[in-house]
């Protein structure tokens, strides 16, 4: 039957000795896997796990994480992946929030899980947690050892949830996106066909965070699907990543902006690369002088995609078999429809012929709703499309994104998407990174600040800075104060948090 668990089950059926995970040097063929996954399901069973109910995960990149997330949808049961960096404040409002019945945390991670888990009163589980750490809490593994494992997953409905994905909150509380199996396994075939063509063979980066829906579905559901090997990183460092990357044979790298970044870097220092037969970036911005210069140095063409947790995640991307639309986020997948509104009408959608406004979203792959938020679900989907909060212009069947709602900012009366300025910032031959932001101001309401990162070894000066950009864009987008620093702050699925440059940099009055 149609559900998620299937794609592992029938992977272990069809390919099983295929390798479906590297990790730490050693590797777990797809029959291990689902023997090791069955076993996990008969212990969450034994403890009551059935159709339905939700099974809170606290677990990094490491293969118990796809144990736990397919020996749950295989009893039925709903996943509620938690973002690696909440406190137990976080977490706890996630589990409360979720009805979450019981959760499965990583040992490494307890600090915050079990306090969580006290607080919102929810049975702890954990995994990765040596039996003579000293620490008394139930192991998954040693309840897996005496539970009889499933013999096969529980048949669902095409429209039960699948996942709660929260989103990770920039505005206001996190809200619980609820997914489909449908919605799931409709987006993997879609995005196979349309955006990625994985084959049985490839070797795929799996640096990208699996708590997250563009790590969960863009890497690991499409690569189970097909019976390819996902190479797990528990931790992005770049110069790690692109040595196993070349040592494993990696066929293909799907990742954030600031992880290109961070293998051009590594590529500045080392001559490894991995015998790349394309490469996916989306997440966020991809300036075109990062997807050239990563180009140029890993010979594997960068195929940029947008998307997003609601609608479980790609909405378009530059198909495979085409030339590249460098700028642009490319075709829409089969079965999804986009189109512009305007972004000033809230409580309908007003779709607008031409030109730049709101990017609205519609088809299976939309979320049913948010968890207990009939208010936020209905602001979200208007007459069945979804709005992203994301300004963008459609022409010919070509979706370009100009930036988000929430980050344009407006100096004296100009608007400024800070992508468009970070895309300027790219080009200039010192600069690694760079981030653009609107810091309030009393004279010109925002006033444009950059935080930009140098390559390694090269002295920046911020005036020269000031004026290469002055250069090359119109006179009220350039930024006036720009901030040098040694890295960008990040979130966990390698995001820049703009809210904290924003934060840092605003004087304190
Ligand atoms: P939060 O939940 O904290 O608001 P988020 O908005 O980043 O996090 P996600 O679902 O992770 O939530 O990401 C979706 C957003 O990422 C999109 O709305 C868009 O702003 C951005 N995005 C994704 N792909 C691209 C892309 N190729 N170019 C520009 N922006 C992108």
């Amino acid at each position: 039957t149609l559900s998620v668990a299937s794609i592992l089950s029938e992977s272990a059926t069809r390919h099983p000795d295929r390798i479906a995970l590297h990790f730490m040097g050693g590797t777990t063929t797809y029959r291990e896997l689902w023997d090791q996954t069955r076993a996990y399901a008969g212990a969450l069973r034994a403890r009551g796990i059935g159709r339905g109910d939700r099974v809170g995960m606290l677990i990094p990149n490491v293969p118990d994480f796809a144990r736990v997330y397919f020996a749950a949808l295989s009893l039925g049961a709903i996943v509620v992946p938690v973002h690696l960096l909440f406190k137990a404040d976080e977490i706890a409002f996630v589990l409360r929030d979720s009805g979450a019945d019981l959760l499965v945390a990583a040992a490494p991670l307890l600090t915050e899980a079990a306090p969580a888990a006290a607080q919102a009163g929810v049975p702890l589980l954990t995994v990765l947690l040596p039996a003579d750490a000293g620490v008394d809490l139930p192991r998954l593994e040693a309840e897996a050892s005496i539970a009889a494992p499933i013999a096969r997953h529980e048949p669902v409905g095409p429209l039960d949830a699948a996942t709660i994905l929260y989103t990770s909150g920039t505005t206001g509380t996190p809200k619980g996106a609820v997914g489909s199996h449908l919605s799931i396994v409709e987006q993997i075939h879609c995005t196979l066909i349309d955006a990625f063509d994985l084959r049985a063979d490839d070797i795929v980066f799996g640096g990208l965070p699996l708590f997250h829906t563009f790590g969960q579905t863009a890497v690991m559901n499409i690569a189970f699907r097909v019976g390819a090997s996902v190479i797990l990183l528990p931790r992005f460092d770049a110069d790690e990543a692109l040595a196993l990357m070349t040592r494993l044979d990696a066929t293909v790298f799907t990742a954030v902006p600031t992880m290109y970044v961070g293998m051009l870097e590594a590529a500045r220092r080392s001559a490894d690369r991995p015998p790349l037969r394309y490469a996916v970036s989306g997440g966020a911005a991809l300036p075109v002088a990062v997807l050239e210069a990563f180009c140029e140095a890993f010979g594997a063409q960068v195929h940029e995609g947008y998307g997003l947790t609601e609608t479980a995640p790609t909405v378009s991307s530059n198909p495979l078999h085409e030339p590249i639309r460098p700028g642009t986020v490319g075709r829409a997948l089969w079965g999804v429809d986009v189109a512009i509104a305007d972004p000033e009408t809230e409580d309908r959608v007003e779709l607008v012929e031409d030109g730049l406004g709101e990017i609205v979203v519609r088809g299976h792959n939309l979320l049913k709703g948010y968890l207990g938020r009939p208010d936020a679900s209905s602001a979200a989907v208007v007459d069945g499309w979804f709005r992203t909060g994301d300004l963008g212009t459609y022409v010919d069947g070509i979706l370009t994104i100009v930036d988000r709602k929430k980050d344009m900012i407006v100096r004296s009366g100009y608007n400024v998407y800070p992508t468009e300025v970070e895309a300027v910032l790219a080009r200039h031959p010192g600069i690694a990174v760079a981030a653009v932001f609107g810091v309030a101001d009393d004279m010109r309401g925002q006033e444009v600040h950059a935080a930009v990162v140098p390559h390694e070894d090269v002295e920046l000066d911020a005036d020269e800075v000031v004026a290469f950009v002055r250069d090359r864009i119109a006179a009220y987008k350039y930024p006036r104060v720009v901030h040098i620093v040694p890295t960008l702050p990040l979130g966990s699925s390698g995001k820049v948090l703009k809210r904290s440059l924003v934060e840092q940099f605003t004087p304190v009055s």
